[in-house]
């Protein structure tokens, strides 16, 4: 009865809804694997030298304290991101705000793309280059920004890992972040034991610093879904986790 109900409300839902309501229900469905934050060989996809720590700071020192190996790739060169700076300087600032972030929290293999920020495309040459990561590093877990953050970058490198995964035989599990738009997750992890690391680590970035409080933001928002999605007081970082399919699937019906 009660999803009979469901199904005629649906169907008086005006058109233009039905996607939301569809997106709402598939990530409920997704996620409980059992391997969950326990892969060996991780990849973390940021579309910008900052990314990688905003969205997965924390999980990145606990996939440490577990020995695993981390690689993160870097989309775009991060010319774009302060008109403040000769945008070759700004790219080579960036990077060494990334290498010293990551090197804080015990990451070494940084692999940086460089794709001129704002303009890059979903193109062949960029989805090879994460197909042949994941083959040649035997990459378990990919974190990723999904195609409905609110940053076109994002949503560019959202589409890339999902065409470059999509004939791959392998049971990766993808967990996806977002950076510039809220996120209803599949999974919350409480990273209160990382929190302070992670802080250090973001306050390294100062040519980001300088036009946006990225701290207060990601703090806020941490803090936030703890309390909402981890029933506890401290900080959060909060992923749509699922397969492959999963994530392409729910990609689609957004756009
Ligand atoms: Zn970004």
């Amino acid at each position: 009865m009660k999803n009979l109900l469901k199904l005629l409300y649906r169907m008086l839902l005006p058109k233009r809804l039905l996607p939301h309501v569809d997106l709402f229900s598939n990530i409920r469905k997704l996620n409980d694997d059992k391997n969950t934050l326990n892969e060996k060989n991780v990849l973390i996809v940021a579309p910008h030298m900052d990314d990688e720590i905003i969205a997965c700071g924390g999980v990145i020192q606990q996939y440490v304290k577990k020995s695993a190996n981390i690689t993160v790739v870097f989309m775009t060169d991060g010319s774009e991101g302060n008109p403040n700076y000769d945008p070759v300087k700004l790219a080579k600032l960036r990077k060494e705000e990334s290498r010293h972030a990551c090197g804080l929290l015990g990451v070494t293999d940084l692999i940086f793309l460089d794709n001129i920020e704002k303009s890059f495309k979903n193109n062949e040459e960029n989805r090879s280059a994460i197909k042949n990561l994941v083959e040649e590093k035997n990459i378990e877990a990919i974190f990723y920004p999904m195609a409905f953050d609110g940053n076109r970058d994002h949503v560019t490198t959202s589409w890339i890992v999902l065409d470059a995964l999509k004939n791959l035989k392998s049971n990766l599990n993808l967990y996806g972040y977002c950076v510039w738009s809220p996120i209803i997750p599949t999974l919350t992890v409480n990273i209160d034991d990382e929190i302070e690391q992670k802080i250090k680590a973001m306050e390294l970035f100062k040519t980001q610093l300088e036009q946006f409080d990225l701290i207060d933001m990601t703090l806020s928002n941490s803090r936030y879904m703890g309390y909402v999605y981890g029933m506890w007081k401290g900080h959060s970082e909060n992923f749509i986790a699922g397969t492959v399919k999963e994530h392409e699937r729910l990609s689609r019906l957004i756009s």
